[in-house]
């Protein structure tokens, strides 16, 4: 498709949305992000990319960068809940050595926002809530909750887990999972013990994850439970009760933790189509939100977000590329949910269940580890090419 005719237009300017935009300028596109909130703040905890996001931000020239900012993990220990003795170790690298970063989602955020600032074919329109959206015969027409509009060629709608446009096409609101994550992080000082990797603690019905993020200046915990429990009014105190008899350095650094933050865990309707009417397209959150056992929601928003540019810039209409897209991608995604799926049931497996886990994976060799998570982490980005980052 040429890309010197009206302004693509992204909703959100999120991990998805800000990829999107990074990704089609270098393919040449004008772009109008609209942004509901007024100001964007660094907001949310730890994250972990694994190779097949980072090669993606590699082709956007923004790995090196992140890197200052994150710690290198060459595994996973998945541990013991009470002992924090480990299971096993499974290898996390990318075959082609990309590496598998543990940092901050405002580190991501704020390199994202960098590189979109750097490119004049960036426009970024911040307290503009998209409210609906209208097909005409050559272009949509965005109508903003504060009564203006706006018209581009087409819709890349990357509105998070609640997208309002998902909404205003009449597809059900994302649903609770049953599970909450609580987060926090602590800076490393005298008398906490870092993580030198990612560890993950299972226990019956609920986990933690711990890793080092800001270059190891500070942990980043996510405590996985049951949204049925009742919680006590200081999120310390529940915490230190519901995971009473957990691996004591989880339990210290509870204690040091700034309060943790709850997060109802919310999921989309796997029957969601990415493909609105011709011309709009779901991705991220928006399209598949999915609960955080697989470490891929952010992940696949940033593959999602190339594969819609380069699919933008490689096919004839925006009907070819968005039809193109959701062919290539479904298969993806749903692959990634089974795997959720997957990781929620094993990780929290009680009693002797839980034994015969840990038995069967002890004895896994660590390159058989790997090659089961090949298809995973080892997915490359289209090889269409980009430009160079703006000067
Ligand atoms: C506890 C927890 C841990 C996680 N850990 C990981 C991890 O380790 N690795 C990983 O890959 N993923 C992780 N995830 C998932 C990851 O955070 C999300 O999948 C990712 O942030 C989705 O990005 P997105 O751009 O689609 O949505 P968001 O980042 O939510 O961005 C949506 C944007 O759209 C804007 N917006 C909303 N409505 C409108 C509107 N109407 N008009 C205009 N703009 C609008 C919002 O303000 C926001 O800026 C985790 C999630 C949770 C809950």
């Amino acid at each position: 498709m040429r890309p010197d005719e009206r302004p693509v237009a992204i909703a959100g300017a999120g991990i998805a949305g800000l990829t999107a935009a990074i990704a089609l300028a270098r393919f040449g596109f004008a772009v109008d992000i609209y942004e509901r909130a007024g100001a964007l703040a660094e907001v949310g905890a730890g994250l972990q990319l694994s190779p097949n996001a980072l090669r993606v931000l590699d082709r956007l020239g923004l790995l090196d960068a992140l890197s200052l900012r994150a710690v290198a993990a060459r595994s996973v220990t998945l541990r013991r809940f009470g002992t924090g003795r480990p299971i096993a170790e499974v290898p996390v690298q990318g075959s082609d050595g990309t590496p598998y970063l543990s940092l901050h989602r405002g580190a991501l955020q704020a390199a994202l926002l960098e590189a979109a600032g750097a490119e004049p074919r960036i426009r970024l329109h911040l307290g503009h809530p998209v409210a609906s959206v209208s097909e005409h015969a050559d272009c949509i027409e965005l109508a903003f909750a504060g009564g203006t509009s706006a018209r581009a060629r087409c819709l890349v709608a990357a509105d998070g887990v609640r997208s309002q446009v998902a909404r205003a096409a009449g597809f059900a609101d994302p649903s609770p999972t049953g599970t909450i994550a609580w987060r926090t992080t602590l800076p490393v000082r005298d008398g906490i013990a870092a993580p030198t990797g990612i560890d993950a603690w299972l226990g019956p019905r609920r986990h933690a994850v711990a890793y080092p993020i800001e270059a190891g200046a500070a942990v980043n915990l996510v405590l996985i439970d049951q949204a049925d429990a009742a919680a006590e009014s200081d999120p310390v105190r529940h915490l230190l009760r519901r995971f009473s008899g957990w691996d004591r350095r989880l339990l210290g650094w509870i204690e040091a933790a700034a309060p943790p933050t709850p997060w109802p865990i919310l999921s989309v309707d796997a029957e969601r189509y990415y493909r609105i009417g011709t011309s709009t397209l779901l991705i991220g959150d928006a399209a598949h939100a999915m609960p955080p056992y697989a470490a891929q929601g952010a992940a696949l928003a940033i593959e999602d977000a190339f594969v819609c540019a380069a699919m933008l810039a490689s096919r004839p209409s925006v009907d070819a590329a968005f039809a193109t897209f959701e062919a290539e991608r479904r298969p993806r995604v749903e692959a990634v949910r089974r795997r959720v799926a997957f990781h929620r049931f094993v990780y929290h497996l009680p009693g002797p269940a839980s034994l015969v886990r840990d038995a069967v994976l002890a004895v896994q060799p660590k390159a058989s580890l790997a090659r089961g998570l090949r298809w995973l982490y080892d997915w490359t980005p289209p090889d269409i090419a980009t430009s160079s980052p703006a000067p």
